[in-house]
């Protein structure tokens, strides 16, 4: 059932990188990919060897990156399972101080980048009949938040196009889901004064931040046989911050 690569982007570090370590340990072969290199591929090496796992350097925001890497993965692994579209930015700044400039920078990434492989990978997992689409989200996309509304536009988008795409897709046997994770402790997160931390943490009934794996573990559901009939979700995995 999970013959073929799955490609997770954003796997250098971070949420994106427990995704890849969890998948990996379950032996699916990995495509990775990153804007950075160096990381990128000393994870590869890491990870490499029970298991199949390539590093492909690119940016997501750019639709000859996708389709350059899609087209790559698809040669050098045989075939596409699933694609986990992880890789994401914020830029955040009060809203009527937000510049054009500021409000694209999470579209072009989050939302386009998203958008861009998820359209490279359909017409592959549609030809083979068979195909899982993991998109990461965010509960801001569901809430909205105070000084993040380019990133929780770019969020909600995510979430929408993966409910249209679940639709059109479903015929072939393909599956398209959003992961929404609340308050994850990764690099995204660290630089949040203490006492913003502190006020998230106040909002999540299970008392402590995500960690990476709390997501990939859902992710790596979301690519098993057990999922096969789920589809057009948004699964939220927050410790109950937004429930
Ligand atoms: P992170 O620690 O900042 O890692 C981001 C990853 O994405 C890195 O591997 C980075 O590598 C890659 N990346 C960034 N821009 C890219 C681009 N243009 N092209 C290719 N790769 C790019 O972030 P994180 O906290 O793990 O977040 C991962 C995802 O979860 C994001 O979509 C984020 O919005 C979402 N999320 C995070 C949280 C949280 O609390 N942390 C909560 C909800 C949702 P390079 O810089 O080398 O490209």
């Amino acid at each position: 059932m999970s013959d073929g690569c799955v490609i997770v982007t954003g796997a250098s570090r971070g949420i994106g990188e427990a995704i890849a370590r969890e998948l990996a340990a379950a032996g699916y072969d990995l495509a990775i990919v990153a804007r950075g290199a160096e990381r990128l591929e000393a994870l590869a090496a890491e990870l490499n060897g029970e298991t199949k796992v390539k590093a492909y350097a690119g940016d997501i925001s750019q639709w000859d990156d996708a389709q350059r890497i899609v087209t790559q993965a698809n040669e050098d692994f045989g075939a596409i399972w699933g694609v986990v579209n992880n890789a994401g930015v914020t830029q955040d700044g009060l809203f009527v101080r937000m510049t054009p400039e500021a409000w694209q920078k999470p579209i072009d990434v989050n939302l386009n980048g998203t958008f861009y492989f998820t359209r490279a990978v359909a017409p592959l997992m549609m030809r083979q009949r068979r195909g899982r689409i993991v998109n990461i989200s965010s509960v801001i996309g569901v809430t909205g938040n105070a000084g993040q509304a380019n990133y929780a536009a770019s969020k909600a988008g995510i979430a929408a196009m993966t409910k249209s795409v679940a639709k059109e897709l479903g015929g072939r046997g393909v599956t398209a889901n959003t992961v929404a994770p609340g308050f994850i402790a990764t690099d995204m997160t660290a630089d949040l004064p203490d006492k913003v931390k502190a006020g998230m943490l106040a909002q999540i009934p299970l008392k402590r931040l995500g960690e990476g794996k709390d997501v990939a573990g859902v992710v790596k559901f979301l690519l098993s046989a057990e999922a096969s009939y789920i589809t057009g979700q948004v699964l939220v995995v927050d410790g109950g911050m937004i429930a």
